[in-house]
């Protein structure tokens, strides 16, 4: 039979003599087997099943005239050329199938089967599998933003990055609705001009529109976009609006669009859905992260910062002013009698009186000022970036706000308080926290010495002063 190959006989005939047609259809597996030619020798049943032809039509055709083997054609020809096995996917209607190559010679001839394993139920569990990996990966790079971030800007700024990175979109942004309506946060890739129109509120409408209607997720596309001027003029080719949604309030709305053309699947709508629902959970986070925050940080009764925030601040206010060159003031302020007070009127009026107090060195002091409550009816401020002489200033207009005010008013009554405050400050003083304390406290005690009622700088000689007496 090698001789009627030579003359290019159809080589059916040895096909027979090699496999034996019986034992070839107990096979299950889809195997065809080709000859150098390139021609089909033969082939087991469950092939022609799998591709719909006779048997007598299969055999003698060239392998590469049956045009499901054509996107593997080059590999079959490169293992017979080669003589090494091979294995290469081939999908065939809605099936994959893994083809097996497998060339061998026989009498100075060279033959390859072809073994047709089907793996479209494996492919099916892959994709689940990858489908979950990405979910996952998606929910713990964004967990990761805020298990990484310190502040709740850092989040959303750490939040849009990843967003960006896992939807692949080229330009982002996030508001955020607040008190005043939306309000941009942060943003990505976007024009000066865009930012610019969106903090001014071009859009505010379209967000309002977006929070009313209350869908899910929102997709715009180019001709939607061209009714969007705003939008539109950034030359963005479409939009894509995610609501993060807790409970039934709208937090924010997350934008994200794309420059080039770029099609929205449900594939796209599944991995925005979970963003979505991912950043629900973290705002939430974020939100109780700063009320804990918050409530840690602040005095119960009078709503100012406590101690502890103070002793934070005043480490964060030496760390800074030792780096930049600056001064800043510190003063201690002390109720005057505050004993009898509470003795007088009960220990409620006290309260009442603390915080009355309180509001007004809110009042009277700056904005960069930290006022906080430092013990029972004591208080102190940190004057950032003040020398002592303005800090004296300040202090002194708080003295006179007290002195003027009348205390329990809406009990009938009419309390006059009066308080005595010693200052200090860096690095005149001191550098060192502790001390600033000591030399700030060391002046109100001067105060209240002399008379109370009145603000004291702290001096060297002090110090002396008190050892004496
Ligand atoms: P001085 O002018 O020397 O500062 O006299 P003073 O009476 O203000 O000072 P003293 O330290 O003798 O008394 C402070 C008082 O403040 C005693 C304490 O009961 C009262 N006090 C401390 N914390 C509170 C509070 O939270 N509420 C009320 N109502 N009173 C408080
Ligand atoms: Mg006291
Ligand atoms: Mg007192």
């Amino acid at each position: 039979y090698g001789q009627n190959l030579i003359k290019g006989r159809a080589p059916v005939a040895i096909f027979r003599i090699i496999m034996k047609d019986p034992f070839l259809d107990i096979v299950k597996i889809p195997l065809v087997l080709i000859g150098e030619t390139g021609l089909i020798q033969d082939a087991n049943k469950a092939f022609c099943d799998l591709l719909f032809i006779a048997r007598d039509a299969i055999s003698g055709r060239s392998f590469n005239k049956i045009d499901c083997l054509k996107p593997i054609e080059k590999s079959i020809n490169s293992a017979i050329m080669s003589g090494k096995p091979a294995v290469q996917r081939l999908g065939i209607d809605e099936r994959s199938f893994e083809v097996s190559m497998f060339p061998f010679r026989k009498d100075d001839k060279y033959f390859i089967t072809l073994c047709l394993y089907e793996i479209t139920p494996f492919l099916e569990i892959e994709e689940q599998l990858r489908r979950r990996n990405r979910e996952l990966m998606i929910i713990n790079t964004l967990s990761g933003a805020f298990i990484s971030s310190e502040n709740t800007d850092e989040i959303f700024n750490e939040l849009l990055e990843k967003v960006l990175l896992i939807t692949d979109f080229t330009t982002g942004w996030i508001m955020l609705n607040g008190d005043k309506g939306f309000k941009l946060i942060n943003h990505q890739g976007m024009s000066k001009l865009l930012i610019k129109e969106i903090s001014e509120g071009k859009i505010s409408e379209f967000c309002n529109n977006i929070a009313a209607s209350n869908d899910p997720l929102y997709i715009f596309e180019e001709d939607e976009l061209r009714k969007l001027p705003v939008i539109n003029k950034e030359g963005l080719a479409i939009l894509a609006a995610v609501p993060v949604k807790t409970g039934n309030k709208l937090k924010g709305i997350v934008f994200l669009a794309s420059r080039g053309h770029r099609t929205f699947d449900f594939n796209l709508a599944s991995i925005l859905s979970l963003i979505s629902g991912q950043l629900t959970l973290i705002v939430d986070k974020v939100e109780l992260f700063e009320e804990a925050r918050r409530l840690a940080i602040t005095d119960s009764l009078t709503e100012l910062f406590n101690s502890r925030y103070f002793y934070e601040a005043l480490d964060k206010e030496i760390a800074r002013a030792q780096r930049y060159n600056l001064v800043f003031s510190l003063a201690i302020l002390d109720i005057d009698d505050f004993k009898t007070l509470n003795d007088t009127y009960g220990h409620q009026a006290g309260d009442e009186i603390l915080r009355a107090l309180a509001r007004i060195l809110k009042r009277e002091s700056r904005e960069p000022d930290i006022v906080a409550r430092y013990g029972g009816e004591e208080f102190v401020i940190i004057f950032p970036n003040t020398p002592k002489e303005d800090a004296l200033a300040v202090a002194k207009r708080i003295l006179n706000g007290i002195e003027r005010h009348t205390f329990l008013e809406d009990q009938g009554l009419n309390v006059r308080v009066t308080i005595s405050a010693g200052i200090a400050s860096y690095p005149g003083d001191s550098t060192i926290g502790k001390d600033l304390l000591y030399y700030s406290d060391m002046a109100m005690y001067m105060a209240k010495h002399s008379g109370k009622n009145q603000v004291v700088c702290y001096n060297k000689s002090y110090e002396k002063n008190i050892q004496e007496t």
